[in-house]
């Protein structure tokens, strides 16, 4: 099915080209079928858009998860923060809110299963195969190389593992996902089929 979005994707808030999107649409669409797609760091939902609207063409569903709290560059301060993402009362960053408006405009609630909560406790208790698993969450060296070793074992054979913000060189941009790219293609498990921006797509052997 070729990808109809139900809005401008630019209205959703997020960090994700649209060609870059369309790659997890059509990845999804073929791995829908065959079991859970899941991804770490959702922010807004725009990711989770185009993984959700492929999930929901199969029946399928997305496990979307994020603390909601925001990664470092999104605090107060920092070059990527969002004033209208900050709950004052609460003096904490929120997006869980505006990822569950996008979940709505998009018809998707039946789809996504929201998981709030920080990348390692969820992977804590996961038992599920999965056929496609997403990392975009955090881009310190730490959460990066925790995601790859939490998550990338339970993609199923012939599954996919993508993963966001790769940069061929530091003034580019940050080396952390990079350095779980080579990792993931060094344990001889995976290897690369795509790559569209900073987005690079591999499947488990
Ligand atoms: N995929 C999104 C962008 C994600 S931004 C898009 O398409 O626009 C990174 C997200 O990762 C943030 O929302 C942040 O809250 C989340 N995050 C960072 N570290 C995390 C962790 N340890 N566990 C869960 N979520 C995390
Ligand atoms: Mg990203």
């Amino acid at each position: 099915m070729t990808l109809e979005l139900p809005f401008p994707v630019d209205t959703v808030k997020g960090f994700l080209h649209p060609d870059e999107g369309e790659a997890l649409y059509r990845h999804a669409q073929i791995q829908a079928p065959r079991g859970p797609l899941l991804e770490i760091g959702s922010y807004c939902g725009k990711s989770t858009l185009y993984l959700g609207l492929a999930a929901r063409n199969s029946g399928g569903c997305v496990f979307a998860v994020d603390h909601h709290r925001g990664s470092e560059e999104h605090q107060p301060g920092e070059f990527f923060h969002d004033a209208e993402l900050f709950d004052a009362g609460e003096a904490t960053m929120d997006s869980f809110r505006e990822f569950r408006r996008t979940l709505r405009r998009a018809e998707l609630e039946d789809t996504v299963i929201p998981v709030v909560a920080g990348s390692a406790l969820a992977a804590r208790q996961w038992r599920t195969p999965l056929a496609m698993v997403f990392i975009d969450g955090g881009h310190s060296l730490d959460a990066a190389l925790a995601d790859y070793r939490n998550w990338a074992g339970h993609v199923q054979r012939g599954g996919i593992l993508a993963i966001h913000d790769i940069y061929d060189s530091a003034e580019s941009g940050g080396q952390a996902p990079r350095a779980i790219l080579k990792l993931a293609l060094a344990s001889g498990l995976f290897r690369q089929v795509e790559r569209v921006e900073s987005l690079v797509i591999l499947q488990r052997l």
